[in-house]
Parts: structure tokens; C-alpha cells; sequence
């Protein structure tokens, strides 16, 4: 993956070194982890990196400043540069690169580097947006748990190299290590199932900035992550697992475990973790332990909008308890006043909506959108209230605004179950006139054991024309004129990088 320009002997003909020959010293390659960029505008793109020599041991660098250059060019050679700069960075960043590069062409390619001394990191592709472009392909992606499984999905979306990867969150897992191997889980309905631990975590769940900077090490030195973003620009908004599983707000899911102070220690360094190794435009605003991440914003790919939203940040607690599925419905569900989004951000993504000119207009975000009861009505709905059904009367709203707009679509991802469902005005009754789609996407790696209790279900859940908990994999969206086309792309074999990845089902929004 890495390179280092070759010096040679003036009298011999072999290389003093060459890439990836170790000469006894420690490695000091610094791009260990690769290169990244995001936040796709028409004229500007984030181009990331961090220099990480020893990634999952602290990052390795010295403490103290550093100019790292990079170039940017029109051909992926590197011989047309069209922008050249340096970036300093320090510890007090991971040694984290952000460079916004801006004053670009809308809806054209670009290829980037970055030099540090005699080292060269890999050369990335990056593309601007255009409003222009008459189609878009855009992955949907989320949920890599390393433990689960290795990244076969990622390799075979940087054969695709999209215009735009959007990532709904669950980038890193927090837990600690597992046993190497199968185990058996209780699926439910008396059913076991068995798992396997294909490779390890490097440590006790992750608590502090040194062990979340820790992790992302880990997880981003895999070459197929690596290659996925080197090979197209990203969106990204963080779901529970980057912090802590299921938290809401400044709650965490365990009250008992962490006081409400220890949950914002955690947070912000969970937070500036996230900001040190990802491509996105502002770090995290950090005042004492109160951090604030923004993440949702309006991008814009040809004929499709894409406002991504944070369901995380700002949500209210989850009520009558998080367990799943939850029985006989509780009346705090009805409360109007809590909401999945918080009231700014929905206000922002109403004004898009509605000033919106897109024929389509995708809401990205993490947790399903549409409703999915787990027993036969007319009982009471068993429901998951960590996701949209959860918060049902801001989610009424959202479909009342989406009704009218032009094609909504909503891209989510949490469930680790590959859905398309359709969207009506009343969310729980088929036959009230349907207002959009949704496509959830599996896994990249995660795995999903209660995979059966969503199948078991479907049929009580007549808005849904296809659910699949039992593959790995991602979605390849196509937005064109005619149609949008969701192709749900499976893994064969999650344990192997070099798995054949095959498109499970595809679906268009015209015919469902
Ligand atoms: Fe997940
Ligand atoms: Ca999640």
C-alpha cells in the first residue's frame, strides 16, 4: 500500500531500500492509515490524513509541529498539479491532517497526495458535486464491526468508486476483546445460532481519548477501508458505537455503569477521535466537558439532495426502556415534544426541504424511518423505540413536509438488516398513499442475530418489499432521470477479504 521514494546506490544497482523492506529500524512509514476525503462541494473537497506511525499504539509520532504537503491533481499520475500547499499539524490533533481544499471545478475528479519528509502517502481520488451532473452514484454503507467480519464490501465499493460514499455511522465498535472463534447466541423464539470472531479488538472496551484514538487506528489500517476512501470523497455522521451503544444525547444507555460526568468525559474524546480521523470540515466545539459535533448538513449530487442527518446528537432519551422489542406501547411515545433530530435541526431540514429543487430528495441517517412491528396486529405493536418508531409524532411531521417534495428517499443504516420499504402518509397503514422509499443497507460486517425475528415479521409489515438480515454487504444507489435504483450488494463469505460480493435483490422507485 505504501510507498517511499527509492534512493538509489550511485554504485550498485539495488535499491538502498525499497517499499516495504524493513532495514531492522522500527517502520516510520507515517500513512499508515491511509488517505481520505469528504464533504464533496461543487468547489471545494476535505482531504484527510494522519501521520500514525505506530496507529494502535498512540499514533508513534514525536510531540511538537510538523508540515505535512500535499498536492492536488488533475490526473492520477500526479503529473498536473492544480494545488500544492503545507498543513501543520501536532499531537494535540493525533497529528491529523484537514486540508479544505476550495477554488475547484464542480463535478470533475481530482487525485491527492501528502509528503512528509521522504514518505508518500497513497494517492487518493476525490470528485466534486455538481447540481449539474444528469446522474449520481452514491454507496450507502454503516455498521463495520471488526470483530465480525473483514471488509470485502469496502473492497468491492472501491471498484465502484462512487461519486459519494455515505456513511450512517457505527465507523468503530466500542466493546472490548472477544474470544477468537465460533460461539453460540440465543436468537430468540428459543432459537441459537451460530458466530464467529474473525479477527480481535486491541483492548477493554474504550473509554478514553487514548483508546478511542487507539481503535480508529486499528480499524483504518485495513487496506480495504483504505482503499474504499482513497477511492471515492465520503459523507460521514456517527450513529451509537462510536461513543457508546444505544446513548441519546448526554444519557448513556447504562445510567449504572458511568455518571451523567463520566458519559461527557467520554463523549468529547469520543468526539475528537471522531473529528482526528475522519474527512469532515469543522472539529468538535469543546468547552469544558460539553462537546458539540456538527455533522448534518445539505449536499448536493446531480439530481439528488442528500440532507444527512445526526440522530444522535440531539435526540431525546429513549422511553419505555430501549430492550427489543418492546411490548404493549406507552404513552411518553406520544409525547410531541421529543424528538429524534432536536428542534433546530429540524427546522434546518424542513427549510431544505422545502426549498429544495432536487428530483430527489434523500434523507440520510441512521436508524429506520418507516415503522416494523415484530408480532401480528391488531395487538399492540412490539417495536424497536431506539429507532424512528421510537418517535413517532416527529416522524409524522418529517412525512407530512416529505409529502411535499419531489421523490423522497430515506438511506438508513443501524439495523445491520437490508430493507426497502415504502413510506406512507399514515407510516403504519399500507394503504394510505405512499410518500417515498426507504433503503436501509445491511452491514458492512456487523452481525445481525435477530436477523429472524425481521423475517418472521415481514408479513405483519405490508410496507416492506424486501428485508435481509442475513447478508453483509452495502447499497449501491443510481439516481438518474427515469428512476432511482437501489442495489443491495451481499457478501458470500464475511470472514474472507477476498470474498466474491454479489448483488443480493435491486430496486427501483418507479415500480414499487
Ligand atoms: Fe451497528
Ligand atoms: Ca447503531
Amino acid at each position: 500500500m505504501f510507498s517511499r521514494r527509492h534512493f538509489l546506490i550511485a554504485s550498485g544497482s539495488a535499491p538502498l531500500w525499497a517499499p516495504g523492506v524493513s532495514r531492522g529500524a522500527p517502520a516510520r512509514y507515517p500513512f499508515t492509515l491511509g488517505v481520505a476525503s469528504g464533504s464533496p462541494r461543487e468547489t471545494s473537497v476535505v482531504l484527510w490524513t494522519r501521520l500514525a506511525p505506530e496507529p494502535t499504539k498512540g499514533g508513534g509520532m514525536p510531540a511538537g509541529a510538523v508540515a505535512v504537503r500535499y498536492r492536488v491533481c488533475a490526473d492520477p499520475a500526479m503529473r498536473r498539479t492544480v494545488r500544492d500547499g503545507l498543513f501543520v499539524t501536532s499531537d494535540a490533533d493525533a497529528h491529523s491532517v484537514h486540508v479544505l481544499v476550495d477554488g475547484l471545478e464542480p463535478g470533475r475528479e481530482y487525485w491527492y497526495q501528502f509528503h512528509l519528509g521522504e514518505d508518500d502517502s497513497p494517492v487518493g481520488r476525490t470528485r466534486t458535486s455538481s447540481r449539474k451532473d444528469a446522474a449520481a452514484r452514491l454507496a450507502l454503507a454503516s455498521c463495520q464491526n471488526w470483530q465480525s467480519g473483514r471488509y470485502a464490501a469496502f473492497a468491492d465499493m472501491a471498484k465502484w468508486a462512487p461519486d459519494c460514499v455515505i456513511h450512517v455511522g457505527d465507523y468503530i465498535y466500542e466493546g472490548g476483546v472477544s474470544p477468537l472463534g465460533q460461539y453460540t447466541r440465543d436468537v430468540g423464539g428459543g432459537r441459537k445460532k451460530t458466530f464467529e470472531v474473525v479477527r480481535q479488538h486491541d483492548g477493554p472496551e474504550i473509554v478514553t481519548l487514548w483508546d478511542y484514538r487507539n481503535r480508529y487506528g486499528l480499524y483504518k489500517g485495513d487496506p480495504d477501508l483504505q482503499a474504499a476512501h482513497a477511492a471515492s470523497p465520503w459523507i460521514v455522521a456517527l450513529d451509537d458505537h462510536e461513543v457508546d451503544n444505544n446513548w441519546a444525547g448526554d444519557t448513556p444507555q447504562d445510567p449504572w455503569a458511568q455518571t451523567p460526568l463520566e458519559f461527557q468525559v467520554r463523549k468529547a474524546a469520543a468526539f475528537k477521535a471522531y473529528w482526528e480521523h475522519m474527512p469532515l470540515e469543522r472539529p468538535p466545539a469543546i468547552a469544558g466537558v460539553d462537546a458539540h459535533l456538527q455533522l448534518y448538513g445539505a449536499y448536493r449530487f446531480g439530481p439528488a439532495q442528500v440532507c444527512l442527518l445526526d440522530t444522535r446528537q440531539y435526540r431525546a432519551d429513549q422511553v419505555c426502556s430501549d430492550a427489543f422489542p418492546r411490548g404493549p406501547s406507552c404513552e411518553a411515545l406520544q409525547d410531541p415534544a421529543r424528538s429524534m433530530t432536536g428542534l433546530a435541526q429540524e427546522a434546518w431540514l424542513l427549510g431544505e426541504l422545502a426549498r429544495s429543487d432536487a428530483t430527489y430528495n434523500v434523507l440520510a441517517q441512521q436508524t429506520w424511518f418507516a415503522p416494523y412491528r415484530y408480532n401480528a396486529p391488531p395487538a399492540a405493536p412490539d417495536i424497536n423505540t431506539d429507532q424512528w418508531d421510537g418517535y413517532p409524532v416527529q416522524r409524522q411531521r418529517l412525512i407530512d413536509a416529505m409529502a411535499q417534495t419531489s421523490n423522497p428517499i430515506v438511506l438508513s443504516g443501524d439495523w445491520h438488516c437490508a430493507a426497502a420499504m415504502r413510506i406512507h402518509r399514515d407510516p403504519a397503514d399500507a394503504r394510505s398513499p405512499r410518500v417515498g422509499h426507504e433503503f436501509a443497507g445491511t452491514s458492512i460486517s456487523s452481525d445481525c442475530p435477530w436477523a429472524d425475528s425481521v423475517h418472521d415479521a415481514k408479513d405483519a409489515n405490508p410496507h416492506a418489499a424486501y428485508v435481509n438480515g442475513e447478508r453483509r454487504g452495502y447499497v449501491r444507489c443510481t439516481a438518474d432521470a427515469r428512476t432511482w435504483t437501489a442495489e443491495y450488494r451481499g457478501v458470500a463469505d464475511p470472514r474472507d477479504r477476498a470474498s466474491a460480493v454479489v448483488t443480493d435483490a435491486e430496486f427501483r422507485t418507479r415500480d414499487m
